[in-house]
């Protein structure tokens, strides 16, 4: 089974040149395509042949070739790595055929190939590096990563988020693939314009998102926009540029594609520009983003949430189970300090669910409490807290008992 295990998030205080975003306390599934992908071309490296194998003799006129596989390590730009070519016969054994292959490089800017396998790497790109052997083809896609010299300033390591897509206020960069910039980059502009419909302030005037699923890039991220790396969970970190009144995030995507990191950080970023005391008690903030990560959008660019992130219901019925859920009395009063130094399957799974229950249960009582957010008539919690249960009519206790049976019915 995969779990999804969605964005966790520290603060947003765009009030510096460059603050940092707590990273998300969040368990990252480790079937990742980032981790896979490193996986991958270790096993390939030191699987499959080796080049100094002796060549494999050509199969006898008796046995047709099935399949042909392609293997090797991505060299670094600059670098050369011999690849190998193995042929499956129609008996099912297998050959090295490596020397006998026609070797092809699909992006020769970015890659090149000898008639022995040998692949040279030119450039940062992708590329398919394909052997054919008696009319069989086989293929193995190659990403030539960029080269990792230290970048000395943040604009020339931006530089190396190489493919560029740009989508109204939103610009997405990524070393992973045009495709996946281009499809972030849209993506990422209908919940900027999604979360302008709601809230009142944007935090700046436009937000880029670098991805990378190049931990080593990333490490470098932090020498500009410092974050804490916690391992097992979702590594992202923003810094605000006031004087550009930009925000940047800077992702590894924990599953592709990303949508939900965007929903869920895009609308801290406006809840936070909106409502600035979302940050003393997390509540509602992480509820929020974690109700929004649940949704799709529809045709018409509405962001549409029907049931409650996996993570949601999972951390829930865990922590029910267990007998520990916290009061909702004591969730909603938790400052900030100690809502991130709980277990986040908890307090996350909790305001998710609650937002999730006054979402479903009172629309029109929270579309009037963001309005009265933007309007800032509410501005701290106990405003916000007296606000609901005066709306609903509802004691916290009640509302307490009401999510909670509510919740387990997922
Ligand atoms: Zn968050």
């Amino acid at each position: 089974m995969t779990r999804l295990e969605p964005s966790i998030s520290g603060a947003i205080q765009p009030t510096a040149l460059r603050q940092t975003v707590a990273i998300s306390p969040l368990i990252l599934d480790l079937r990742l395509p980032a981790v896979a992908i490193g996986i991958l071309t270790f096993v390939a490296a030191c699987g499959a042949g080796s080049p100094t194998q002796p060549t494999a003799p050509t199969p006898t006129p008796s046995q047709t070739v099935s399949s042909v596989s392609v293997t090797g390590s991505t060299p670094a730009v600059g670098a050369i790595s011999q690849f190998s070519a193995t042929a499956t016969l129609s008996d099912g054994t297998t050959q090295n055929v490596t020397g006998q292959a026609g070797w092809q490089s699909s992006n020769q800017s970015v890659a090149t190939v000898s008639s022995g396998g040998v692949v040279s790497a030119i450039a940062p790109g992708e590329t398919d590096i394909t052997a054919t052997f008696q009319s069989v083809s086989g293929k193995t896609h190659l990403t030539v990563p960029i080269s990792l010299s230290p970048a000395a300033t943040l604009p020339e390591l931006i530089q190396l988020f190489i493919y560029r897509a740009e989508v109204g206020r939103v610009r997405v960069s990524s070393d992973i693939s045009v495709a996946f910039s281009q499809e972030h980059a849209a993506h990422a502009s209908l919940v900027w314009n999604y979360f302008l419909r709601l809230f009142a302030r944007p935090v700046g005037v436009r937000t880029e998102m670098y991805y990378t699923m190049n931990l080593n890039l990333y490490a470098q991220v932090f020498r500009f926009c410092p974050s804490v790396v916690i391992p097992g969970a979702r590594q992202l970190t923003a810094c605000y540029d006031q004087g550009e009144g930009i925000y940047r995030w800077f992702i590894v995507p924990y599953t592709v594609p990303d949508f939900g990191t965007q929903l869920h950080e895009l609308s801290h970023g406006f809840l936070y520009g909106t409502y600035p005391a979302s940050e003393d008690f997390p509540w509602i903030k992480e509820g929020t983003g974690m109700y929004w990560e649940s949704g799709s959008f529809d045709g018409a660019s509405n962001l549409v949430v029907t049931t409650p992130h996996p993570y949601l219901t999972t951390g829930f019925h865990r922590w029910h189970d267990a007998g520990q859920l916290l009061p909702l009395t004591a969730l909603v009063s938790l400052p900030r300090a100690q809502f991130y130094a709980r277990d986040p399957t908890l307090v996350y799974s909790q305001a998710g669910m609650f937002i999730f229950y006054l979402m479903q249960n009172y629309p029109s009582v929270m579309t009037d409490l963001f309005g009265r957010l933007n309007s800032r008539s509410l501005t701290n919690n106990d405003q916000v807290l007296a606000f609901l249960t005066g709306q609903t009519g509802l004691s916290l206790q009640q509302l307490d008992a009401a999510y909670v049976a509510f919740s387990l019915r997922y």
